[in-house]
């Protein structure tokens, strides 16, 4: 904390001395640059030493919405099958997929109905959490509280209301998947517990060695070079891939400059699991290309490019499989798996972020909010997004309680990224499948940029302007065509 100011006052004319007289300097350029940028926006000693005492009391909301949530609720029992099940965070994720509309409309009515009891603390706590933040980026002198969230890394503020302003726009392509959904499932109407059972089943599995050997094969179109780092990478033995008794659950990839990249997965052997496979080694690939190319100050890389990097080998794999699919089932359980990813990734967090938008926007304007007014302004949007007004899927009041249960809103405007990702995935992997020239090039660049540059501009850099609206609508196109090529599969003979 003491390293900050002291760069800030030496001012930006004593450090541009600085870098040009001594080259060694060169390697904590970005740093440098992103300190000065900051010092407009740093307070007094005095006051940015009492904030950081009170850190600890500001930061108490959270603690108190995990244990509400997490410790204190008593979760309902239902019957399914015969069988008790307590509908919790945990199994209300898998219970949500089942195959029997009875059963959903029992889960989500148990869980959101334990949600709602606390509909007035949930209020409170993530109330709190808007209110500091805007409070925080007026003391701070930012124009909004997503201008200073997305500041921190020299995002533009555009960036976030574009892709808001463009997704709301193309909302008639979502309600098109959810009428596409209600025919495939068969279902009389549709309601917000039909969203998650897969629209194609499939039972074919996959070992590790498949699922390395396809990540290999889809990932061909990025190149020589990193096809052999990805083999001599995945040789390294830094990967823990099957569940285990006590093991944690999920999947994540961890960096260590100097070393290969650790990869913790939990293979189950579907299709989800090769997925996140080359997700996690995409992340894997990223550090391994930004720790060859980058001085230890640099290699770190920002959310905003990371979950490109991962995301883009999923496209990948999608297309690859969609190419050596063999039958129509298999060629619909692939072009499904997309449009589900592309519904929860890229309409879903984005709604997110409205979410997010509309209650800072609110509270900047002054207006007071409680839990009432959280499900008011979450409904809104449930219905939007879900087409309610326009007769595709009805939204149950006891739903809009969701907003509640979302813990991301604890971290203001970091969910945006994966909408944001999953577009610039795309963007990158069309250019480079279509071999566009100079695609695959400044793809590779970006990548092996790690944290030299910041995020928005590293990928300005590789040719894509994340506040505008063109990638976006390309999405959206791009949805639009695999409905298309469904559409067109289902009415075949
Ligand atoms: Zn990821």
């Amino acid at each position: 904390a003491w390293v900050e100011p002291e760069i800030q006052s030496l001012g930006e004319a004593k450090v541009a001395a600085f870098l040009k007289a001594e080259p060694g300097l060169k390697k904590h350029a970005e740093h440098l640059r992103n300190s000065l940028r900051q010092a407009r926006h740093t307070l007094s000693a005095e006051t940015e030493g009492a904030l950081a005492a009170l850190a600890p009391v500001r930061s108490a909301t959270g603690d108190v919405r995990t244990l509400l949530f997490n410790a204190n609720t008593r979760w309902p029992e239902i019957t399914v099958g015969g069988k008790a099940e307590r509908v919790d965070d945990t199994r209300y994720g898998l219970l949500r997929q089942h195959p029997d509309r009875a059963v959903r409309k029992q889960v989500f009515d148990a869980f959101f109905g334990a949600i709602g009891q606390y509909e007035d603390t949930y209020g409170v706590t993530l109330g709190n959490v808007v209110q500091d933040d805007t409070t925080l980026a007026k003391l701070r002198r930012y124009p909004s509280a997503v201008a200073m969230s997305l500041g921190a890394e020299d995002i533009p503020e555009a960036v976030y209301r574009t892709l808001v302003a463009e997704v709301h726009q193309g909302l008639p392509t979502l309600h098109r998947y959810f009428k596409l959904r209600q025919k495939m499932l068969g279902l009389p109407d549709l309601h917000y517990y039909d969203i998650y059972p897969a629209l194609v089943t499939q039972t074919k599995t996959y070992s590790l060695d498949d699922a390395a050997a396809l990540t290999l094969a889809a990932t061909q179109p990025l190149g020589e070079d990193y096809q052999t780092l990805l083999k001599t990478t995945l040789q390294a033995n830094t990967m823990h891939a099957l569940p285990s008794p006590g093991k944690s659950g999920g999947a994540y990839q961890d960096g260590v400059y100097g070393a290969p990249p650790f990869v913790f997965l939990n293979h189950q052997g579907d299709f989800e699991s090769v997925s996140t496979f080359a997700h996690e080694w995409g992340h894997g690939m990223h550090t391994a290309m930004a720790n060859r190319a980058q001085p230890y100050e640099t290699a770190g890389y920002s959310l905003f490019v990371a979950e490109v990097a991962s995301t883009a080998n999923e496209v990948l794999l999608s297309d690859h499989m969609q190419r050596q699919a063999t039958t129509k089932a298999d060629k619909l359980f692939q072009l499904g798996h997309a449009l589900e990813r592309l519904r929860g990734t890229f309409f879903r967090q984005a709604m997110f972020g409205e979410f997010e938008l509309n209650t800072h926007d609110a509270a900047a304007k002054g207006e007071a909010l409680n839990g009432k007014r959280m499900t008011e302004i979450y409904c809104q949007l449930l219905k939007d997004y879900h087409g309610d007004a326009a007769g595709v899927m009805k939204i149950d009041p006891l739903y809009c309680q969701e907003w509640a249960f979302i813990p991301h809103f604890y971290r203001p405007f970091y969910v945006y990224q994966y909408a944001t990702s999953i577009t610039a995935a795309l963007h990158f992997a069309e250019d480079i499948l279509s071999a566009k020239p100079g695609a695959r090039e400044n793809y590779l660049k970006l990548l092996a940029a790690g944290g030299s540059v910041p995020p928005y501009q590293a990928l300005k850099n590789a040719g894509l302007d994340m506040a505008t609206p063109a990638p976006y609508r390309a999405v959206i196109q791009r949805i639009d065509k695999i409905m298309d090529e469904m559409e067109a599969l289902l009415t075949a003979p």
